[in-house]
């Protein structure tokens, strides 16, 4: 029944959705407050029209949220909370987009706009896909509310304590990001983990001033020496990370983990090409894939300090800097890494030098769910049935700070089911989206609602 509506309406979602990438909602740009705003306006006009009740736009100090939720399906079905974001990346520079960025036009079964994949796309699959229901069937198969974001591409600053403080309201038993990624056009993916990152600072202070090399050489500590060793002290020879308490609490891979993991395309070779190395170097035991998803990293962001100019001058210097950043794994909490890190550097601090370690900016928690949890095996049905192919269960190097949050603040795992490809000049120029895509987005929302309903997510 819905997919006769889906087919009938088509036409109609799709002039809908282009009205919504017309509206350059850059939450980066200060003169397109306003679009930000008129986007979360035409978001909650939307919601309602689709039969979604309670739709209200909540301030949160930055960008707005929008929320709605449709709650009539009973106790004993899952509350699934659809999380996508309404704001987009600046355009620049316009000129070289070959049609406006505002402006979608239609080339070869693709939309081109800013915002057409990232995430506007993603957005209203959801949507309109609750409006088939409701207008064929006249109820839900699960419990529906939306968080609706205006600031993601801002890194949602005010997220995290908007969450915390609407954790009612907000509650559910799975959150469905419509903000993903599939690995291909052809190849589904789910993503089960993400990393937590933390990071610090270290400055080293020898003498007051630079010195004379020659008047005062070989009696005092070189601080950018004492640097290099305690930047040495990190790893050992052969690639392990030698921080004292470092893996303590790193969830261990299983043997059926590292079968997912190379079930996963991966071309070693072109990866090289890729990134003008000759060798890859990593962990001892983990195969480069396992490193880059499923292990803790360290990496020297930077390093600075003496004479740097052309030439030669014969100078002892006072001071040496650095930046040192960890992506995490479950279960390793960033305040803490970053506290054996603190320890780990004072404790190799050599002699006749002052060292001062702080924790840097950025802190984000890793995330982590089953391949096995219900939601997931359910996500994995709906999207083999869609791409006639089951979907590769992925691990993300990088972090997303919203999904961790999820799980911190509403205590709920989140599943990836968007519908964008990494080849669609993401916060680029011509950034597109895949029309087939916008199809088969709407009717799997359909397909997960229905099979969510029978679902057992330790709701019931
Ligand atoms: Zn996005």
């Amino acid at each position: 029944m819905w997919q006769q509506y889906l087919d009938d309406n088509h036409d109609r979602f799709f002039e809908e959705y282009l009205d919504l990438v017309r509206i350059p909602s850059i939450s980066s740009l200060p003169e397109h407050m306003a679009d930000v705003e008129k986007a979360a306006e035409w978001t909650a006009t939307r919601l309602t029209a689709a039969g979604i009740e309670n739709v209200e736009i909540m301030p949160t100090g930055g960008h707005p949220v929008v929320y709605g939720d449709w709650l009539h399906a009973g106790d004993d079905k899952p509350t699934l909370l659809i999380y996508a974001h309404f704001d987009v990346q600046p355009a620049d520079p316009y000129e070289l987009w070959d049609t406006p960025p505002f402006e979608p036009t239609i080339r070869d079964g693709r939309v081109y706009a800013r915002g057409a994949s990232d995430d506007k796309g993603g957005l209203v699959t959801p949507i309109f896909a609750v409006e088939a229901l409701l207008q064929t069937t006249k109820k839900l198969p699960i419990n529906i509310k939306f968080c609706l974001e205006g600031q993601e591409e801002i890194g949602s600053p005010q997220l995290p304590p908007f969450m915390a403080e609407h954790k009612e309201k907000f509650a559910c038993d799975l959150v469905a990001s419509a903000d993903g990624l599939q690995w291909s056009e052809t190849e589904p993916m789910l993503v089960v983990a993400l990393k937590g990152l933390c990071a610090v600072e270290i400055s080293v202070r020898g003498p007051k001033g630079d010195l004379h090399s020659g008047l005062h050489g070989g009696v005092i500590q070189n601080p950018l020496e004492a640097l290099a060793n305690i930047i040495a002290s990190f790893r050992t020879t052969d690639g392990k990370i030698a921080v004292e308490g470092f893996f303590d609490e790193v969830v261990e891979l299983t043997a059926e983990d590292r079968e997912k993991i190379a079930a996963v395309p991966f071309d070693g070779p072109a990866y090289k090409d890729q990134l003008g190395v000759t060798d890859f170097y990593g962990e001892p035991d983990y195969t480069t894939r396992e490193r880059n998803w499923a292990r803790p990293t360290l990496e020297i962001n930077g390093m600075w300090g003496g004479f740097q100019g052309d030439g030669t001058k014969t100078v002892l210097p006072s001071e040496a800097h650095a930046k040192v950043t960890c992506r995490l794994v479950a279960n390793q909490d960033p305040h803490q890494i970053e506290q054996l890190l603190i320890d780990h550097i004072k404790k190799h601090a050599p002699v006749g030098v002052t060292v001062d370690v702080r924790a840097g900016r950025g802190v984000a928690y890793p995330f982590l769910m089953d391949s096995d949890h219900p939601a997931n095996q359910i996500a994995a049905e709906v999207l083999t049935e869609l791409y006639g192919q089951s979907p590769y269960f992925v691990r993300v190097g990088g972090s997303v700070p919203v999904i961790p949050m999820f799980q911190k603040e509403l205590g709920a795992d989140t599943i990836n089911f968007g519908w964008t490809v990494g080849d669609e000049n993401l916060h680029a120029p011509n950034e597109f989206f895949r029309l087939a895509n916008f199809k088969r987005g709407m009717r799997g929302y359909c397909m997960l609602f229905e099979r969510l309903a029978t679902a057992d997510l330790g709701n019931k």
